[in-house]
């Protein structure tokens, strides 16, 4: 199929938030184009194969997809719920928090009646605080109305946005390991002690605690069944098609201009690329100083080191759950801070799987962070399957001394973990700025300050009547929190209250 040179809407970029979009407005009858730049659609939906092994970049487990939770009602609406494989984790404890010195294993539970029994077996002193601790996360969560579908009001109470995670979990308890346990996930987010909301933590732990799932054979199931969706009502897809500028002619865009030159002429846009490089993309001056300057400066999230495991056939079981390991409690907060001689102070481990009931394991993913700065010789390479190139023997020399960093780690923790070990592969944070084209690396986009609330909110309007953003600077992160922030955006194209109540009174007709 060839690309038109019109439709109704045209999307940059198949993340999950390009496609989740392209979905809703396609069933509502757009005709819709999705542009993706590189050789598979999904951005961090995107799955790799090594030695046979099928490995996630950006999809570790899942929360809220239980019927009738948050993202298995707007999945079901989409179409993909019944597509999808997962295997529910471990019920009593999905994520297990541990430290260099303390052998104990301590569990997140999914269920809050489960989640707090399983914590008041390790803190039995702590029952006040771990209540306190549940009840301000539902409270928290019930103040978001597209993520607890209760859209009575759709406004949002500003004072959520100024609790500190860090202050909050503090303020509940004196006991040190209860405060690290409750911020052991806190990788989910990037987490930061000085910066991170209360309620960051809350939409990020609350879908898990509700239910947490693994996709079998990775998370690009996703992609395939929201594409097949957009094909059933009649939208288009094209990859290999990178697109390098916006064109803009009396305060709209016209078009956008692909590398070969080729432009795509539509009445809407959506950008699911960085909001930072969209406005750069379509020209500053078309743009506010004071807007421009705004986005411009927000932070970014943190990038990540990823160390990618082929295991040995049958030599090491398959472990239903994941694992937050720190080196040390008392530094649950300040692992971004790493020095090179502390690094890493913190891993998170999840396995991969092949199919629901085995018993052995057949890769293992090891995540923890690592700053861009460290990138800084070889900043200037680019590498992709569509653009490949190599950065040189010092790159593969600095990724190999990290993965043998990272296994001296694991073997604390698995002591026969080297023996299990087929094939080892790395990613760094060159890999998800030059795949993901975004900023620097970073994971989840960009930082939620605390302390200035509003400077990384992100409207999905821009200051271009038919341009919108979508995708993880917009709202959350994750699988979960971009799904809703397309619905945002898709909700300022059909209209606020129409879509978001057409989707549940639809769920509703359908159960
Ligand atoms: C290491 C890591 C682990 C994670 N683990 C989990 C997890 O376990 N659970 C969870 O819920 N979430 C997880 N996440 C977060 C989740 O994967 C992301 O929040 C989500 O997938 C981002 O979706 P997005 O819509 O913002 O698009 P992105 O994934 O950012 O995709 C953007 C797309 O735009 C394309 N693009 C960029 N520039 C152009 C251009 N010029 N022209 C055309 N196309 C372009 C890119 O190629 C890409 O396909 C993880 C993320 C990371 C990085």
């Amino acid at each position: 199929m060839k690309i038109a040179s019109h439709y109704d809407i045209v999307i940059v970029g198949s993340g999950l938030g390009g496609l989740v979009a392209a979905v809703l407005l396609a069933k509502e009858g757009y005709n819709v184009c999705v542009l993706e730049k590189n050789n598979q659609f999904g951005g961090n939906l995107q799955t790799f194969v090594r030695d046979k092994t099928i490995f996630d970049t950006g999809v570790h487990y899942i929360g809220g997809l239980s019927k009738g939770q948050n993202l298995y009602e707007y999945f079901k609406y989409i179409g993909i719920i019944n597509d999808l494989k997962l295997k529910k984790l471990d019920e009593d404890g999905f994520d297990i928090i541990t430290f260099d010195d303390d052998d104990k294993e301590y569990k997140h539970a999914q269920g809050y009646d489960n989640f707090i029994r399983q914590l008041l077996i390790d803190f039995p002193e702590e029952e006040k605080a771990i209540y306190a601790y549940c009840d301000k996360i539902k409270e928290t969560c019930s103040k978001f109305p597209l993520y607890s579908l209760n859209p009575k009001d759709l406004s949002y109470d500003m004072n959520v946005f100024k609790l500190s995670a860090k202050d909050f979990i503090n303020s509940i308890t004196q006991n040190k390991k209860l405060r690290a346990v409750l911020a052991g996930s806190n990788f989910l987010y990037a987490g930061d002690e000085s910066k991170t909301p209360f309620y960051v933590h809350a939409l990020a732990v609350n879908s898990y605690i509700e239910s947490a799932y693994r996709c079998i054979r990775g998370g690009s199931q996703i992609t395939k069944a929201l594409i097949k969706q957009l094909k059933n009502y009649g939208g288009e897809v094209f990859k290999k098609c990178e697109v390098v500028s916006f064109n803009v002619e009396d305060k709209l865009v016209n078009s956008v201009e692909l590398e070969d030159g080729t432009e795509v002429y539509a009445n809407t846009f959506i950008s699911n690329i960085e909001p930072k490089f969209t406005v750069e993309m379509a020209g500053k001056e078309h743009f506010r100083k004071s807007y421009t300057h705004r986005i411009s400066g927000i932070e970014s999230t943190i990038a990540a080191f990823s160390l990618y495991i082929v295991l040995k056939p049958n030599s090491f079981k398959y472990i239903n759950k994941n694992y937050y390991h720190f080196k040390s409690s008392e530094n649950i907060w300040g692992t971004l801070n790493y020095t090179e001689d502390t690094w890493p102070e913190y891993y998170m481990l999840s396995m991969g799987i092949k199919d629901k009931d085995c018993e052995y394991g057949d890769s293992i993913t090891i995540m923890t962070y690592m700053r861009y700065d460290e990138m800084k010789p070889w900043k200037d390479t680019f590498n992709t399957v569509v653009k490949k190139n190599h950065r040189g023997q010092s790159y593969e020399e600095f990724k190999s001394d990290k993965a043998e960093q990272i296994i001296i780690e694991l073997e604390k923790k698995f002591p026969n973990i080297r023996d299990c070990i087929q094939e080892i592969y790395t990613s760094t944070p060159l890999s998800y700025r030059d795949y993901i084209g975004c900023n620097e690396g970073s994971i989840y986009g960009y930082v939620k300050d605390v302390n200035k609330p509003m400077q990384s909110h992100i409207s999905p309007r821009t200051k271009l009547d038919n341009l919108y953003f979508t995708g993880q600077c917009l709202g959350m992160h994750g699988i979960l929190g971009v799904t809703i922030s397309a619905v945002v955006t898709c909700s300022e194209i059909v209209g606020k209250d129409y879509l978001i109540h057409k989707i549940l009174e639809s769920n509703k007709a359908k159960s």
